[in-house]
């Protein structure tokens, strides 16, 4: 590591040695000024390289190299100390000041970065600078008129540095850190055929053309389309890669003897050839750092499109853009795929709307509408009907956004395949049903034999009426009107099993759930009738408490009244070992609030298990003996599905009341009621 460094510092001395020597040989046949001084623009371009803990030392060995060739030269001692004094701090003060305000000088150059590189180091730095150089060159006399010499110090530095630290720091970075990609043969035909007509124009240009009063200033223009297109299509390195070579062949000429810069003083010559290359190279390093700029906002672009549409893919979903004003829709490849849409085909709202299933079409319209008005969000699940007639769910997530620059509203959104969780939910559904049902089958086999024993009581009662009907129809004057009230009482019995049998029918059957509207007092008449036998086989007494004129609620009877008479099966079973007489179980309604109408039921057993109240609904908890603990977790998914809620606590005074919450309907009492039981 140690080695590298001293190899590089020495490398760094020699380089300095080098450019020193050119820069000398860069001057007009006629005069002692440099026209292009690289040792300073070197020295900066290796201090932005290398860590800045390093840069005493490359700083000392290139003033050292410095020091020597002035030596050579026979600059006098003194005078060489004080411009290797200078030069070091001119190189150092521009390479922090780099430093310090460009994050990061060799990679992403923005804008903003390349203005700062060119009021720093560009024009600040050489030109403060040069108050000091200008000064000491006047002290040690080798200049007269301090302003020319302040000018022709400021301007070499400036030049220097606009020309070669931009084509330095990037054939490094090009050389050490990025490997360079290799260019494609178009490309290198390209960048040949710039550099050749560069060549050509500047042979015409600074070589062929006769200097003095002959001479055609016009010329000088001719590069810059040159310059321009090496500009756009290769960004910074290739108007730095341009730049250097107009200037070899401008100062190559000049001290030839020819071109345009020789119709004046060897000083003006100088200014006018240092000015053409400062203002023609500055203005196209900005324009070039912008094409650049924008070629990476463009790529940054694609890549998270790219990046989006992947996301998109993967999550089955479409992601898409609509600009209100011009129905223009932008929309994922996969997205056109979700909507069957030809890959390149133009699309707009017409060509998705056809795609959405009718019966869906308005609502989908509305919440875009609603969206759009409030320029708020949406968000709507609807189906696909694809042209060979498969039908897909799609959730659809929409923003309406106004953009800065006045062009009208655009609509953002995501619409995801949900197909598969559509199925699993209407498969949930059917289970779900099917578990009700079998939990109402159950329930009902638990009381089979209070059942029995309630049909018992019609139908003995009604064979026993009809022997008493026979027995007086067998007398010799029949009281028929006997009869008759026997016959009547018959009717009322068979009536009255019917009904039992009806109920227990209705319970056990398996018909798909419709949502009707309901009167709660209803099904809790219908309950308590069906679990009345139960309770008295129990010594429980079972009582009601109704509050009248409830509104109706929206539900299925049927899984309404199996809720209900699970509570109360539950209720009756939890007093099982109390004393005859304390057997109560209350059955109440009311409403809850203004939108809601509550059912519970109130026992005086020992309360809730141990535990959180909670645990009585999860699927499994029993302590019963023969309970499988899934009475309550069905009654729940129920009432939930009904966009309810049932719960539990232990209530005052002892014992658990249970109660469901149902949201009451808008409509005014129930007009519908349950199939009786
Ligand atoms: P199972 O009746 O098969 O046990 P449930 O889901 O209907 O299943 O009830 C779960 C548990 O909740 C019961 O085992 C019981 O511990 C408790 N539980 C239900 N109702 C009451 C009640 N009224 N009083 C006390 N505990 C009750």
């Amino acid at each position: 590591m140690l080695l590298r460094t001293l190899f590089c510092v020495l490398a760094a001395a020699v380089a300095y040695y080098a450019t020193t020597q050119i820069a000398w040989a860069l001057c007009f046949p006629d005069s002692k000024v440099s026209l292009f001084f690289p040792p300073h623009a070197v020295l900066v371009s290796i201090l932005l390289l290398v860590p800045a803990r390093h840069w005493w030392a490359y700083t000392l060995a290139a003033v050292t190299a410095h020091f020597i060739a002035t030596q050579r030269a026979n600059w006098p001692p003194i005078y060489a100390l004080h411009c290797e004094f200078f030069d070091a701090v001119k190189a150092l003060v521009a390479a922090a000041a780099i430093r310090l305000l460009i994050k990061s000088p060799l990679k992403a150059l923005t804008l903003r970065d390349s203005v700062v590189f060119v009021l720093v180091a560009v024009v600040l730095v050489p030109f403060a600078a040069a108050f000091w150089g200008a000064a000491l060159t006047i002290y040690h006399g080798f200049g007269s008129h301090y302003w020319v010499e302040w000018r022709n110090l400021g301007i070499s530095n400036a030049v220097t540095t606009v020309v070669l630290v931009p084509a330095l720091l990037l054939g490094a970075h090009h050389l050490f850190v990025r490997r360079p990609k290799v260019p494609t043969v178009r490309r290198a035909v390209e960048a040949m055929l710039v550099a050749a007509s560069m060549a050509a124009i500047g042979i015409v240009v600074f070589d062929r053309t006769p200097a003095g009063p002959n001479a055609t200033p016009p010329l000088l223009y001719t590069p810059i389309p040159l310059l321009v297109w090496a500009a756009l299509r290769f960004g910074l390195a290739g108007i730095s890669m341009a730049m250097l070579l107009i200037t070899f062949q401008a100062i190559w000429g000049t001290m030839r003897g020819h071109g345009p810069f020789l119709d004046q003083s060897p000083a003006d010559n100088a200014l006018a050839l240092q000015m053409f290359l400062l203002m023609t190279a500055t203005p196209l390093m900005l324009l070039a750092v912008v094409v650049e700029e924008e070629r990476r906002t463009k790529e940054a672009l694609r890549l998270r499109t790219d990046l989006m549409g992947l996301a998109a893919e993967s999550a089955n979903a479409a992601i898409w853009v609509w600009d209100l004003s011009t129905d223009e829709w932008w929309i994922t490849e996969h997205g056109r795929a979700l909507f069957s849409l030809e890959p390149g085909a133009r699309v707009n709202l017409a060509a998705l709307l056809e795609r959405v299933h009718a019966d869906d079409r308005p609502a989908r319209v509305n919440a875009i509408a609603r969206s759009i008005e409030s320029r708020g969000d949406y968000e709507i699940e609807y189906r696909v009907q694809h042209p060979g007639g498969e039908i897909r769910w799609l959730h659809a997530r929409g923003r309406c956004v106004t953009s800065g620059d006045g062009s009208g509203p655009t609509l953002l959104g995501v619409s995801t395949d949900v197909t598969a969780r559509k199925q699993a939910e209407a498969a949930a559904v059917l289970e779900r049903e099917d578990l009700a049902h079998l939990s109402r089958v159950a329930l009902l086999g638990e009381m089979t034999a209070s059942l029995a024993h309630e049909l018992n009581q019609p139908l003995a009662a009604m064979a026993a009426n009809a022997a008493a009907a026979q027995r007086f129809l067998a007398r010799d004057e029949p009281d028929l009107a006997e009869v008759h009230a026997i016959l009547a009482d018959i009717a009322a019995d068979g009536r009255r099993a019917a009904g039992i049998i009806r109920g227990i029918r209705n319970m056990a059957c398996k018909a798909d759930p419709k949502r009707v509207l309901v009167d709660v007092n209803a099904v809790v008449v219908d309950v308590v009738r069906l679990a009345h036998p139960d309770a008295y086989a129990r010594h429980c007494e079972l009582t009601t408490d109704r509050e009248t004129d409830l509104p109706a609620v929206l539900a299925d009877p049927v899984q309404l009244q199996q809720v209900l008479l699970n509570l109360v099966i539950n209720a009756l079973d939890a007093m099982r070992s109390c004393p005859a007489g304390q057997c109560r179980v209350e059955v109440a309604s009311r409403r809850a609030g203004a939108t809601a109408v509550e059912v519970s039921v109130r026992d005086r057993g020992p309360g809730l298990p141990a535990g959180p109240p909670g645990r009585v609904f999860e699927r499994f908890f029993s302590t019963k003996p023969d309970g499988m603990g899934m009475g309550l977790a069905i009654a729940r998914s129920i009432i939930e599905a009904h966009a309810g809620t049932l719960d539990a606590e232990n209530a005052d005074g002892g014992g658990a009341r249970f109660w469901f919450r149902l949201p009451a309907h808008e409509s005014a009492v129930a007009p519908v009621t349950a199939p009786a039981i």
